[in-house]
């Protein structure tokens, strides 16, 4: 096959766009680490038994690449599922402190994403966003585990949106 551009045939160039694939190292790194997200189990309440049935074989999360850890050092998602109340506060941060950059948060269920059934508590946060940052926020008390897999997936679409762009999207 003679290379120079001029001489290539159009069913050369064809064949060069079926088997050819462009790309960024950030596109590629996007790619990566959306298909291989550790979650950090943060389980507050009764949401954490819905977020523990993703992992079990009827849901399987492993599937799509995320196995859950319990050291932050290992985690690049938090998954809060929960009441958070302002004695965990301080810890949610530390341990979101801990992570590695480039890390996310999932906000899972009312009462993590804004305070839900404990709105009005004295001693409830109104949303885990008063103290980490959040990516994705999954409605519902308890969002079931399929909801949960919709908002990881949510979470891939947006790694890689923001790789391709260079954007932090919040
Ligand atoms: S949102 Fe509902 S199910 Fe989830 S922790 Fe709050 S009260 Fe429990």
């Amino acid at each position: 096959m003679d290379l120079k551009l001029e001489n290539i045939t159009q069913e050369e160039m064809a064949e060069i766009q079926r088997n050819v694939f462009m790309s960024t190292l950030e596109q590629l790194k996007g790619w990566a680490r959306s298909n291989s997200l550790w979650p950090m189990t943060f389980g507050l309440a009764c949401c954490a038994i819905e977020m523990m049935g993703v992992g079990s074989s009827h849901y399987d999360l492993d599937r799509f690449g995320s196995f859950f850890r319990t050291s932050p050092r290992q985690s690049d998602v938090m998954i809060v599922s929960g009441t958070v109340t302002k004695k965990m506060a301080p810890v949610i941060r530390r341990l979101y402190d801990q992570m590695p950059e480039p890390k996310w948060v999932i906000a899972m269920g009312s009462c993590a994403t804004a305070g839900g059934p404990y709105v009005k508590s004295y001693s409830v946060v109104k949303g885990v966003d008063q103290v980490v940052p959040v990516d994705i926020y999954i409605p519902g008390c308890p969002p079931n585990p399929a909801a949960l897999i919709y908002g990881v997936n949510k979470l891939k679409e947006k790694i890689r949106y923001e790789a391709k762009t260079g954007k932090r999207v919040i």
